[in-house]
């Protein structure tokens, strides 16, 4: 059955891009009711950090993107590279070389002094090891194809090959014992059964020295699929100047994470026109040969829009739970009635807000105690008149009977006594009740404070 893997290197955080190359991982293997699994790229010590490996599973936990079974790290496999390496030299498909650095730098200077790309020559491809230099530890190169050409058929880039002639024999185990990059990578997707390697197609000239490594060892290629990167606005490579590239700060952000998966998905993959998929609609939709080949470009307003409709279908419970930890993130204070009322008025606050962030910030008012603070524009619109109007409103809807679907007839009815538009009244409770001029439908906003509190907040401003 299908066995799909993420790879990352835990040398920072979790970018967008390798988000979206988890989440094709994932949705590929669904779709096939296969297996999803993560290995933790981590041979690179000295750049490998274990906050960084903390990071990228909970950037994946927050997408969604966990994986079906516990992480593989790769540097606990460290034997069994040596080993598969010591296997490939008993066959005779690697070979001892016992080049010292200096001669390989000497070798890469005269091949640049000639205007030739840097290689291997191959000395010790078929040196008598009788020779080997005394005090020299060799180190372990695959014995590559000379003759002829190298292929992979790639699910998304179509046929691609390199004549053999342009690939020297790679160094699989270092001197050291420890084991190249490329050789773990095979060693360690062959052990874990994946059969489908998706991964980003600045790995596709990797692959070639890959299979070179499986047929040596006469192990079943798997099938590989390599995706394009996201660009920016501009079509250079995604990075910071472009605007959030770490996951995490997406979610700083105030982005959901399934509007982001959303939003990565139809990123260089699509289906018709269909905008919105949720992570079933996806699982049931997504093949790799709808993967287009060329670069996408991050579009973060298009993903602002998606997160807001996105924003408007989510759990009212569920926003205000997240808006509140905002709330107390941000410093704003509030008790058990503050809490109640921005739950009370999420299904009115989400309609305007397009993230948690523009989600919070509509929601202060509601749930500070006492009367909010105004804005400036607010405050210089208190005038006599208005204040009058308001105390005298105030006594009108003390006797109003609190019900949700009446008070705005109660508020039409008011106008219409006083002879003023509706207008006239809903805007300077606006301005008591969320110190602004903008607010959810003032109807909603009344009755999410209760009586109690929109009364205080009222008299407050009619003073
Ligand atoms: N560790 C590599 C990376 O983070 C991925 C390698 C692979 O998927 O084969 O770019």
């Amino acid at each position: 059955s299908v066995r799909t893997r993420f790879a990352p290197s835990p040398t920072g955080f979790l970018h967008i891009g390798g988000a979206r190359t988890a989440l094709f991982n994932m949705l590929f293997a669904r779709h096939h009711g296969g297996q999803y699994l993560l290995r933790v790229e981590d041979t690179d010590r000295a750049r490998s950090t274990e906050d960084a490996v903390q990071q990228i599973l909970h950037s994946l936990d927050w997408l969604g993107l966990s994986p079906d079974e516990a992480p593989v790290f790769q540097s606990s496999r460290a034997a069994r590279h040596a080993e598969v390496a010591r296997e490939m030299l008993a066959a005779g498909r690697a070979y001892h070389c016992w080049c010292t650095s200096e001669e390989l730098v000497a070798m890469r200077e005269q091949a640049v002094k000639e205007g030739r790309p840097p290689r291997y020559d191959g000395r010790w491809r078929d040196r008598d090891p009788a020779e080997a230099p005394a005090g020299v530890q060799p180190s372990i190169r695959l014995k590559a194809p000379r003759e002829g050409s190298t292929v992979v058929e790639d699910l998304v880039q179509g046929r691609v090959e390199v004549q053999n002639a342009e690939l020297d024999d790679m160094i699989i185990l270092r001197s050291d014992g420890t084991p190249t990059y490329l050789h773990a990578v095979v060693v360690d997707d062959h052990d874990m059964g994946i059969t489908h390697v998706i991964r980003g197609d600045d790995h596709l000239t990797n692959t070639f020295r890959q299979v070179q490594v499986y047929d040596a060892m006469g192990w079943y290629r798997p099938h590989f699929a390599h995706i394009p990167l996201i660009h920016g606005a501009d079509g250079a490579k995604l990075s910071k100047r472009h605007g959030a590239v770490g996951v995490m700060e997406f979610d700083a952000q105030g982005f959901l994470p399934e509007a982001v998966c959303n939003y990565l998905l139809r990123l260089g993959w699509g289906h018709g026109d269909e905008e919105i998929l949720d992570r079933d609609r996806a699982i049931a939709l997504f093949d790799l040969k709808d993967v287009g080949r060329a670069a996408s470009r991050m579009d973060y307003a298009k993903l602002t829009h998606l997160n807001g409709v996105y924003l408007r279908q989510a759990d009212d419970d569920r926003l205000a739970k997240e808006v509140l930890k905002r709330l107390a993130a941000r410093g704003v204070l509030f008790g058990t009635l503050g809490g109640d009322r921005v739950k009370a008025l999420m299904p009115a606050l989400k309609e305007r807000a397009k993230t948690l962030e523009e989600l919070t910030g509509a929601a202060v008012f509601a749930a500070q105690e006492g009367p909010p603070k105004l804005e400036a524009k607010a405050a210089a619109m208190l005038t006599p008149e208005v204040k009058a109007l308001l105390a005298d409103l105030a006594q009108f809807l003390n006797t109003a009977p609190w019900e949700r679907e009446d008070l705005m007839n109660w508020l039409r009815d008011y106008a219409d006594v006083k002879g003023v538009k509706l207008g006239q009244v809903a805007q300077p409770l606006r301005i008591a009740l969320a110190g602004s001029t903008q607010s959810p439908p003032i109807d909603a906003v009344l009755w999410a404070l209760g009586r109690t509190e929109a009364m205080d907040r009222i008299l407050a401003a009619a003073e």
